[in-house]
């Protein structure tokens, strides 16, 4: 009854008050949809759901950007400066933005006076594979909703922290965790889970934003049965995805892994979200002979049935931990709606974002030694079989053969976001030339164990660099500007219709480029590694540019040579602001 009541007083409130409290009454599905052109806020990962990450504010553009200053500066507080990977959502005068630990704080965006924090109470036995981190929260009406370290999905009012609901996604002793940030579509909350790393079951589920009621379910493992749910909580079997036995062999798709940890996008052209979906497990590709259907793939579902209408795979039978996670950005090319990836394998993909079917490939990276190129008739790669790791039952001592394989399991590109201008029709991609030493040792299933079935090393391939933004053409593959970096690029990009191109690095800087021909136009050092995307918004006559700073994420935990490379990089914890001087 109570609950019933709610929206109705409030709608009363913001009548009596006037259009300021008009504006404090929530987050709309127009508002989301209309995301990507409104500057006044940032409701969404991605600056839209496309994910394009392109503001349409000029306020700052290549003339006065060298002027930017800092507005105020947060910091998170405590004892707990880990990776900092978060994108702030903006509105209504208020920044959300979440930290390690499955923190999330409420701040003043004029000014940076903290509103509130919530805390979330994590339970010792977490399983995070790559640092205690969030990626960001989602916004709907009054709701700020964010996944936790234990697998939990809790929403927050947006004025107080209260805690309205709080639902289990699943079990964190079995290896569940999220760190995605939420995709609201239609008044549903889209949600992945992560732990490929211990053999969890990927999917994408659907939760009524307002109550955290679940919808439907969908695994992105063949042979497994999407449900949808009435309102009481009874489920129905919506289908089982793909064709049980197809893919896979034996029992391993009960343990398949395909996780959907980097959360998804969402085309309202199309109707579909499009999520990325993580390693099969184990990682020992002899086990688990065939393609492995939906593992390293892009899966598209409709959001109103929560059926998969198309899935591409970019890597079948994957050998190397190339989770297919990234962002699928959908944009216009050639008077069609299609989609990019630039996936951790090396590959920059475009496919039809209605039908999936694949209309360009190639490398955005120097090396690629497991596939030669990828096939545009068949859509399917031309592996080198020789590079693939060795099978460890025809091998001795219980090691199959090393190969070394480029990129390294950290990708060619990995969880930091690209950005794509509609103004210069390039994406910008933060991409890493490394590589590694791999093999393949016997494995086991254990509940909340590692499901690897391998080992390795991370190497570097160039001695002056790791990282490199790019500016890429989708049309034709071709590199138009590159800015290399000492340390792997872990952060997102920015891009906005001043002709700028915003990206942070493990150093420190801030850093914003013309977005034309690549020169670097000012840079600030934020006091500890930049693995985070920036955002802007205009508020008040003012446009803001911000982003989070705090070392940490896979690279430290996973990254062997490199890790010790850059093990002089200390942690962090704090949120930027930037702007031009008053005139
Ligand atoms: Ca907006
Ligand atoms: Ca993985």
């Amino acid at each position: 009854m109570q609950a019933r009541l709610l929206p109705f007083l409030v709608a009363m409130a913001c009548a009596s008050l006037g259009s300021q409290a008009a504006g404090a009454a929530g987050v709309t599905r127009q508002m989301i949809d209309a995301d990507a052109r409104t500057g006044a806020d940032v409701l969404t990962w991605g600056l839209g759901t496309q994910g394009q990450r392109y503001s349409p504010l000029r306020q700052v553009n290549t003339g006065n950007v060298g002027k930017l200053v800092p507005a105020w500066a947060f910091s998170f507080g405590g004892e707990k400066q880990r990776g900092q990977e978060s994108q702030p959502v903006i509105h209504d005068g208020k920044m959300f933005v979440t930290a390690s630990y499955s923190r999330l704080f409420a701040l003043d965006a004029a000014t940076g006076r903290k509103l509130w924090k919530y805390e979330h109470r994590l339970p010792d036995g977490i399983m995070p594979c790559c640092d205690v981190i969030n990626r960001g929260a989602a916004l709907y009406d009054n709701l700020v909703i964010f996944g936790t370290l234990d697998a939990q999905l809790v929403a927050l009012n947006q004025d107080t922290g209260e805690v309205v609901w709080k639902e289990k996604v699943d079990d964190y002793a079995a290896g569940y965790s999220m760190s995605a940030a939420p995709l609201i579509v239609d008044g549903l909350v889209l949600t992945g889970v992560s732990g490929g790393e211990f053999g969890v079951v990927g999917r994408v589920e659907a939760r009524d934003a307002k109550t955290g009621a679940l919808v439907w379910t969908r695994p992105t493992v063949e042979g497994h049965m999407g449900y949808t749910y009435d309102p009481d909580g009874n489920r129905k079997e919506n289908g089982v995805s793909g064709t049980a036995g197809k893919s896979w062999p034996g029992d391993l798709w009960k343990t398949g892994g395909a996780a959907t940890w980097l959360g998804g996008t969402y085309d309202p052209k199309t109707g579909l979200a499009y999520f990325g979906t993580g390693n099969p497990a184990p990682w020992n590709s002899h086990l688990r002979k065939g393609d492995n259907l939906y593992s390293c793939s892009t899966v598209a579902i409709d959001v109103k049935t929560g059926r998969i209408v198309w899935h591409y795979q970019n890597t079948p039978n994957d050998g190397w931990d190339f989770d297919g996670v990234n962002e699928f950005v959908t944009f216009d090319m050639d008077g069609k709606r299609v989609g990019g990836k630039a996936d951790r394998n090396g590959f920059f993909y475009v496919n039809d974002a209605a039908t999936g079917k694949l209309l360009n490939a190639f490398p955005f990276v120097r090396k690629v030694t497991w596939a030669t190129s990828i096939d545009l008739a068949t859509g399917r790669p031309n592996y080198v079989a020789e590079n693939r790791p060795g099978d460890p039952t025809s091998a001795t001592e219980g090691k199959g053969r090393t190969v070394f394989a480029a990129p390294s399991f950290l990708g060619g590109k990995n969880q930091m976001p690209m950005a794509y201008s509609p103004d210069t029709k390039l994406f910008y991609v933060p991409a890493n030339e490394w590589g590694m030493d791999i093999w393949n040792e016997p494995i086991a299933y254990k509940k909340g164990a590692a499901y690897l079935g391998a080992g390795f090393t991370i190497k570097t391939l160039n001695d002056d660099y790791i990282g490199a933004l790019r500016a890429i053409d989708p049309k034709t593959g071709k590199i138009v500007w590159e800015q290399k970096n000492g340390a792997p690029l872990w952060g997102g990009v920015l891009t906005t219709a001043g002709n700028l191109v915003f990206w942070g690095t493990p150093e420190g800087y801030l850093k914003a480029a013309d977005a034309k021909t690549g020169k670097v136009v000012w840079q600030f050092q934020t006091g500890s590694g930049v693995v985070a995307p920036p955002v802007t918004w205009e508020q008040d006559g003012v446009q803001y540019v911000s982003v989070v700073s705090g070392w940490g994420g896979a690279v430290p935990l996973w990254g062997g040579d490199v890790a010790r490379k850059v093990n002089y990089l200390e942690q962090g914890g704090m949120v930027w602001v930037f702007k031009l001087p008053k005139p």
